[in-house]
């Protein structure tokens, strides 16, 4: 298939990647010219494991631009991949989805062959139907599912595991308008061994999406809690995931306590639900608590730390980890923003060290000093590590002074005072 996908970021460059790698020809659309210029020398302007190989070895099916109108004009499907980031009140900002709803709207004009719309970013129930539609038929004066068609089409891929996710999801979900929309979806999707799910609306699918979020963060916050009562009784929380998790109704996975999820979709999709729900006046207390929860969490290791170190003025503490998980360069609402500020807040000296996050990081954090390795954090008055990454399970710990753990590092506890934060 000949496919166009609008926004080059985690979800439209791995997704194009990985259809390209599928045999189909893809078309990058982006408003930032760097990436666009960074793919076009089957570069990737993101870190994910694998992206860059795979976007060098399928260049003949890949090119990059900055136009629409001769990617949307060469192809017969496009994948609306843009952004969809929180407004102040947590509803999503749709505004890049509308000027790229607008922008194909005025292709599909003047263009004379059927087209495919598929809506990847995650927007709230009723957003294409109600918003996206009604953009694409004024701006192109034509008929959905008779002139074109739209589908909804959500990603649950993982950032750090993407193009693994993407090419071996656990089930694909989508909603059409029309017959035509259907079968060019199970066209696409074709190869895929994965359940299919194909949804009644359209707002059915953007619904999958919200609940599949609400509840791994829901999740998350629930072992949170049982793991701060676990600290306080002397019962390794783990054990107790690894006991509930073996009930099949359960299951183990996202039953790490720590300190809590970040991320660029749990924090935004759980916002998104609750002011939705707010609006159309229905309670969410469990989401509101699990939010809650999470908002507090990573300030339990400032709590502990200071245990230990009753005055954190010039004691130079050490930060382990920017990313929000691991094999991610992605920063955005990461557990170590509210660490850091509370740190910088206490007047201490910040050193810290991710291995692929520190640049993004420098970009809202300039005054932290940035080490070259993780071991010259460790020589800090205390560190506190905040991301799971592998290279952290492998240092000497061993001259540490205090470490205060937000991830279960079992290396770690070779420190001279050792605290988890849940166990
Ligand atoms: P991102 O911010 O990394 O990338 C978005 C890209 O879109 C940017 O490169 C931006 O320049 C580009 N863009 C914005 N407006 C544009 C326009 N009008 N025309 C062309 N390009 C435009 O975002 P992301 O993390 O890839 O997320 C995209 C969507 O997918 C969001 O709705 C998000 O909620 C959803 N999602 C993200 C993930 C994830 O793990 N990141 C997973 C599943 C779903």
């Amino acid at each position: 298939m000949k496919i166009s996908i609008i926004g080059t970021g985690y979800v439209g460059l791995v997704t194009g990647v990985c259809l390209a790698k599928l045999g189909n020809q893809v078309i990058f659309i982006d408003l930032d010219e760097n990436k666009i210029k960074k793919i076009k020398k089957s570069r990737s302007p993101i870190y994910e494991e694998g992206l860059e190989e795979l976007l060098k070895k399928h260049k003949k099916n890949i090119t990059a631009t900055t136009k629409y109108k001769q990617a949307i004009k060469e192809t017969t499907v496009t994948i609306i991949c843009v952004g969809t980031p929180p407004k102040k009140d947590g509803t999503p900002d749709y505004t890049n989805l509308k000027k790229a709803a607008g922008e194909i709207g005025d292709v599909l004009k003047k263009k004379k062959t059927w087209h495919l719309i598929i809506v990847k970013s995650t927007v709230l129930p009723g957003t294409t139907q109600n918003i996206i539609i009604p953009i694409l038929e004024q701006h192109s004066g034509k008929k959905t599912g008779r002139d074109y068609g739209v589908a909804v089409n959500p990603e649950f891929l993982r950032e750090g595991a993407a193009v693994k996710d993407f090419l071996q999801p656990d089930r694909i979900i989508y909603g059409y308008t029309d017959k035509k929309t259907r079968d060019t979806m199970r066209e696409l999707y074709k190869n895929f061994k994965c359940p299919i799910l194909e949804t009644t609306t359209l707002s059915t699918a953007e619904m999958i999406k919200y609940a599949s979020n609400a509840f791994l963060a829901t999740k998350i916050s629930f072992i949170n809690e049982i793991g701060n009562i676990c600290k306080h009784i002397g019962v390794n929380t783990y054990e107790v995931a690894d006991g509930i998790g073996l009930d099949k109704r359960i299951g183990r996975a996202f039953l790490d306590s720590g300190i809590g999820w970040g991320g660029s979709c749990f924090p935004k999709d759980l916002d998104a639900i609750i002011s939705y729900a707010k609006k159309i006046n229905e309670k969410t207390r469990i989401l509101t608590s699990v939010k809650k929860v999470n908002q507090q969490q990573p300030l339990k290791m400032i709590k502990l730390l200071k245990k230990h170190l009753p005055s954190l003025k010039d004691k130079t503490i050490g930060v382990l980890g920017l990313a929000y998980k691991p094999d991610t360069d992605d920063i955005r609402e990461t557990r170590a923003i509210p660490i850091i500020k509370q740190l910088i807040k206490e007047k201490a000296k910040i050193k810290t060290y991710d291995p692929e996050a520190m640049n993004n990081f420098k970009k809202i954090y300039p005054q932290l000093e940035y080490c070259k390795k993780p071991s010259d954090v460790l020589e800090a008055d205390a560190v506190l590590i905040t991301t799971k990454w592998d290279e952290f399970t492998k240092l000497d710990y061993t001259k540490t002074k205090i470490v205060i753990d937000g991830r279960n590092i079992k290396e770690a506890k070779k420190a001279k005072i050792y605290e988890g934060v849940c166990w």
